[in-house]
């Protein structure tokens, strides 16, 4: 059974520079990370191919440069590393990208059975969390989000149990193969790849696959199969305080007026 694990590079959070003109990315001197969630993914495919021998393949859809995001997977472990490039993909939304992605997989799935996929929850750059379900929903995979542990792979039975972390509380569910996570931080501490590893993998071969390979309709993907767009970027403007009570210094002092206050604009029903 094939394992695949989707990663992307993303550019350092606090170096991010938008261009005012056209709302995207300014990539020219940006450093590129590994996108932190990703690392947890990669790591959980790795135990599933310690445990049960499975082979890992790492994803990853960019440009040129995101190879480097595929040799840091391929330097922890991974079996096979394939960036998808090609000018057709670029300016992609979470949707068109889902469907490269989702291609990828089923190009994959047509020499090895894939039996789950790994996404991070989200990126740090999009945000979205939207291309993990994406990929799962094309494919028809079960899909189990923001998962926290994975409590038994059981691949004679084909069914996965894992947990999930919500808000305030945890999700015990199961669910058949093939199924697509997404994981949260916490599932696990993501393993140093050794100096001879980090070694082997500076040769290890990175295949790039374009649309020549996918075949898929230049209308639906990249810019073209995008329906949403970015039309402004900004930075909210922070509304300036009011300062209540100038001279009140005491604690229930402060505490009555916040309530008179607070009764005032109807926000406290006594
Ligand atoms: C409205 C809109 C317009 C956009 N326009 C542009 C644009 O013009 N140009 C541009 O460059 N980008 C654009 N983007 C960003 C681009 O859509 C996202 O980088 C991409 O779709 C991934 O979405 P995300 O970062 O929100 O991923 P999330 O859904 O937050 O990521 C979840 C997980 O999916 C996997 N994943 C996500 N993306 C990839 C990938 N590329 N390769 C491998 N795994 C992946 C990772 O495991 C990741 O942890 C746009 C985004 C939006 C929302």
């Amino acid at each position: 059974m094939l394992v695949v694990v989707c990663v992307k590079q993303v550019p350092d959070t606090t170096q991010v520079q938008i261009d005012p003109v056209t709302n995207t990315l300014i990539r020219e001197g940006v450093p590129f990370i590994v996108n932190p969630y990703d690392t947890h993914a990669v790591e959980q495919a790795l135990r599933f191919k310690d445990r049960f021998g499975c082979r890992v393949a790492a994803i990853s859809m960019g440009p040129p440069n995101a190879e480097a995001t595929l040799r840091k997977a391929l330097a922890q472990g991974v079996d096979r590393a394939v960036l998808l490039s090609d000018r057709s993909f670029g300016g992609a939304d979470t949707l068109a990208t889902s469907k490269v992605l989702a291609a990828a997989i089923e190009k994959l799935a047509q020499e090895e059975e894939v039996g789950v996929v790994i996404c991070g929850k989200q990126t740090i750059d999009g945000d979205t969390a939207q291309v993990g379900p994406g990929i799962a929903t094309r494919l028809s995979f079960s899909q189990l989000t923001l998962v926290d542990r994975v409590d038994e792979l059981d691949l004679s039975g084909k069914k996965i149990r894992v947990s999930r972390k919500l808000e305030g509380r945890h999700e015990h569910v199961e669910a058949p193969l093939p199924v697509l996570l997404t994981v949260v931080r916490e599932l696990n501490r993501p393993r140093y790849p050794t100096v001879a590893m980090r070694l082997e993998s500076a040769d290890a071969q990175v295949e790039v696959w374009d649309n020549k390979v996918l075949q898929l309709d230049v209308n639906t993907i990249g810019l073209k199969g995008s329906p949403t767009w970015v039309s402004r970027i900004f930075s909210p403007e922070r509304a300036k305080g009011e300062m209540l009570g100038d001279g009140v210094h005491d604690p229930e002092g402060a505490a009555q007026l916040l309530i008179d206050k607070m009764l005032e604009k109807d926000l406290l029903a006594l």
